[in-house]
């Protein structure tokens, strides 16, 4: 309903609609604790090692006695565990993969669910999840975030350009060849992530040169994709006027890190954080990454699940109290520096050498350009009884989807929303075959791709 009045107004009304449902997301994030969050943190910014270390055992011990006092799938899990809330015996504890997590998430989620604040991912596995926040947790893991952000002068208030997935715009909008909408009180315009194709990124990159962003964030490949449309076609963005990009949700490669850098004539400073809610990695002045032990307990392991320096993420994230992740193995894999090394910034955090995340995939459209892989798992968080699905590109004008579905829950008015979800990201013209299956088929690795793009070569040759 909303999204029919919303799709009725005029942009100045849009405008308008995007500001006020901002003002509600702004007083669950930045009420209550905040204050007192960004204080701590600010505080607590020049912490020694031990002290950090000291810190994390503390929360350590309180997170787990609380999982286990109030999640049913960690009381019964941790039974018959001796200490399980200390950390020197963590290696103690099962490590969680995505598929239990996300067939036991009622167990897991805690009972007492007033005033918890439900938070839907596609999930880059093909298989949505959702997890539920203390409204405390969100405003710690926003006051982190903002602190990490304001070592580089960033607020709430100052002329930002935000890439998230919303679907913002209306067909009147596009026609308009409008792709953006503006938060007058906060001085933050979203521009949207749904439309990158060539002639209609002369429209962002001049209407970012005319705004004069200080800051940008959001999808580091929508950010990159601007960037290079705006240097292939020999537009001069000013200097001085960006003062850092902050990438969110996919992993920032080498190559958007350069084209970003290069054509806004700045720095980008990333951070690793999940729907999920994990634990925070942020990026200091000095280009390093480093592994933030206030927010929870990040564990380097090989294949046979032994501390190593290099291998795959399991975090334990002390934000997450409604839905816990206790030695969750995330799907992602690190390699660290030297754990003695201390970083001449000030932050006595350890050090990661590189994080080696997900594959920038995506799907093209004609019509739209390229869609990233957060806008692709977004495209199935509303939809029930998805139990997994695939995408295959091997025709520029169609899509292939395979999904299993729940048959029991999955009905047309499922479908209907699935495709017009599609439609939003896609356009109006590309073909879609949907097929139900029974199973789809996983890597060589065992790792199941969402997207198979078949035709990359020839879309880097078109755009
Ligand atoms: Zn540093």
């Amino acid at each position: 309903m909303l999204d029919k009045i919303y799709d009725c107004s005029p942009h100045f009304i849009q405008n308008l609609f995007v500001s006020g449902y901002n003002i509600l997301a702004y007083k669950k994030r930045y009420g209550g604790k905040y204050k007192a969050f960004r204080d701590l943190y600010k505080l607590n910014r020049s912490l020694s090692r031990e002290d950090l270390l000291r810190s994390q055992k503390s929360r350590y011990k309180n997170f787990i006695e609380q999982a286990i006092a109030n999640s049913e799938f960690y009381r019964k899990l941790y039974s018959d565990i001796e200490n399980p809330q200390d950390l020197d015996n963590i290696q103690r504890l099962p490590i969680i993969d995505k598929e239990l997590f996300r067939t036991n998430i009622n167990d897991i989620t805690i009972k007492s669910r007033k005033k918890l604040v439900s938070s839907k991912t596609g999930g880059t596995t093909g298989k949505s999840l959702e997890v539920h926040y203390k409204e405390v947790n969100l405003q710690e893991r926003f006051a982190l975030l903002d602190d990490f952000r304001s070592r580089f002068g960033y607020k709430l208030g100052k002329k930002t350009a935000w890439f998230s997935g919303k679907k913002i715009l209306t067909i009147k909008d596009v026609n308009e060849k409008k792709f953006w909408k503006y938060d007058y009180f906060n001085k933050t315009k979203y521009y949207s992530t749904f439309h990158l194709k060539n002639n209609f990124l002369q429209y962002y990159v001049e209407n970012l040169i005319k705004f004069k962003p200080k800051y940008l964030v959001g999808f580091p490949s929508t950010i990159a994709e601007i960037a290079r449309y705006g240097l292939d076609n020999n537009y001069l963005f000013p200097d001085n006027t960006v003062k850092a990009v902050f990438p969110t949700a996919e992993n920032l490669t080498k190559q958007m890190r350069e084209l970003i850098e290069k054509f806004f004539h700045t720095a980008v400073y990333n951070q690793y954080a999940s729907s999920e809610g994990a634990p925070f990695i942020f990026e200091c002045k000095n280009g390093n990454l480093h592994l933030e032990l206030q927010s929870g307990v990040f564990e380097v392991l090989d294949e046979c699940n032994n501390p190593s320096t290099t291998g795959r993420l399991v975090v334990t994230s002390f934000t997450t109290e409604g839905t816990p992740l206790i030695r969750y193995d995330i799907g992602d894999s690190i390699t660290l520096k030297n754990q003695n090394l201390i970083c001449s910034c000030g932050n006595n955090n350890p050090i990661v050498k590189s994080i080696n995340g997900r594959v920038a995939d995506y799907v093209y459209s004609p019509e739209n350009g390229k869609i990233n892989i957060v806008n692709i798992a977004n495209a199935i968080k509303d939809v029930k009884g998805i139990i997994s699905y695939q995408i295959i590109q091997n025709e520029i004008n169609c899509l292939n989807f395979n999904i299993i579905i729940d048959k029991s829950i999955y009905n047309n008015e499922e479908e209907k929303l699935f495709k017009k979800n599609w439609r939003d990201r896609v356009g109006d013209n590309m073909e879609f075959n949907i097929n139900y299956v029974n199973s789809i088929n996983v890597e060589s690795s065992g790792k199941h791709r969402v997207v198979l793009n078949n035709i990359k070569d020839l879309i880097e040759k078109t755009v």
